[in-house]
């Protein structure tokens, strides 16, 4: 790799990965349980993706499918052009981000602002898939990189290499084994990679995969039904998800996932997204099936602020009816 290439990703390696793990007690019905939750925020452009854009761009630059000058290409719903987008300039390339039309404008102008071109795909030109396709057709022209998010193995050992294993070692040095995971699919690279982390640890440990009530695409097969949890179910079955591997899925109500995004915000000062709203429901329900005891964990993949504009601002929108009446956030500690 070229010196002063191998200098910028230096500069930069400090401020992706190594996230503080929040310890998280609530009450379920009463019973006092806590679990664990990897702070992803406090990445360099504030999501769980910079760990994959800076892994997957070392790594190509290794071993030389990247050159100076080429575009980088991705189809992303948000947080993963979003960090491409951001480091692809610094490394000096043009970056391409194509998305569907559907994604909060924050997601777009972020990565306007880090310098990037987007193309927002509508449903009639595709969506998600539409966007993948128009990648692929973009790099025949040639001079073009895609990081192919959704099937590129990278992906998954980024997360095996870096989220899976601080976890494995923050809780390690509380003298604490994990019994699993939950996570949220979008490409399936976290649950994945965290997953068989885990599984070296303690080979019983839980792989579970998180999917929408309202979009059940993992559990039917099929492109199915919509939902607010920006960032996952991409209405396809990811060729990185291994759903052998793992333990059931796990679905969420999105009403469910809103509402105790809020109450992390309102109640524990913990500003998170609506994925990191639905990962801790998941891991309620994970625990209601391991015992409230379980060593359980999560991410919380990127914070509030690129929701704003959507529901999460909008109480009237979240139903009390839903299963986080039954929770009661007690405290948060955090570690290094
Ligand atoms: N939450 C958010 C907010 C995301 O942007 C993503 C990635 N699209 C995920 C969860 C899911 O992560 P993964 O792609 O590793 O399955």
């Amino acid at each position: 790799m070229d010196q002063s290439i191998q200098k910028k990703f230096d500069s930069i390696a400090p401020m992706i990965s190594h996230t503080p793990m929040v310890e998280i007690c609530y009450r379920y019905r009463g019973e006092l349980r806590r679990i664990f939750a990897k702070a992803e925020y406090y990445n360099l452009t504030g999501s769980i993706k910079d760990r994959v854009a800076f892994h997957v761009l070392k790594k190509a630059y290794e071993q030389g499918e990247i050159h100076p000058g080429d575009t980088i290409v991705e189809a992303t719903s948000g947080n993963t052009g979003i960090s491409f987008s951001a480091m692809g300039r610094f490394l000096g390339h043009p970056v391409v981000i194509y998305m569907p039309d559907w994604m909060s404008a924050e997601r777009k102008n972020l990565m306007l602002s880090y310098g990037a071109e987007v193309r927002l795909v509508s449903r009639e030109e595709g969506g998600f898939l539409g966007s993948i396709e128009m990648t692929e057709e973009l790099a025949k022209k040639g001079g073009v990189f895609l990081p192919r998010q959704f099937s590129n193995e990278d992906n998954t050992q980024t997360h095996y290499l870096t989220t899976g294993e601080e976890i494995v070692s923050q809780l390690a040095r509380l003298g604490l084994v994990p019994d699993g995971v939950v996570a949220g699919v979008g490409t399936g690279g976290t649950v994945m990679g965290i997953t068989r982390r885990l599984r070296d640890e303690n080979p019983n440990a839980k792989g579970f995969p998180l999917e929408p009530l309202s979009s059940p695409t993992l559990s039917t097969g099929y492109k199915i039904g919509s939902h607010r949890i920006q960032g996952i179910s991409d209405e396809f079955i990811p060729e990185l998800l291994k759903l052998k591997e793992l333990d059931q899925v796990i679905s969420v109500d999105d009403g469910d996932a809103l509402i105790m995004a809020r109450m992390l915000s309102q109640q524990l000062g913990l500003g998170v997204g609506v994925s990191s709203g639905a990962n801790f429901v998941g891991c309620v329900l994970a625990q209601n099936l391991l015992g409230g005891e379980s060593i359980m964990t999560t991410t919380f993949a990127d914070d509030n602020k690129k929701y704003l504009s959507t529901d999460y601002s909008d109480p009237q929108k979240m139903k009390e009816e839903y299963l986080s009446k039954d929770i009661q956030l007690v405290s948060a500690k955090a570690y290094r």
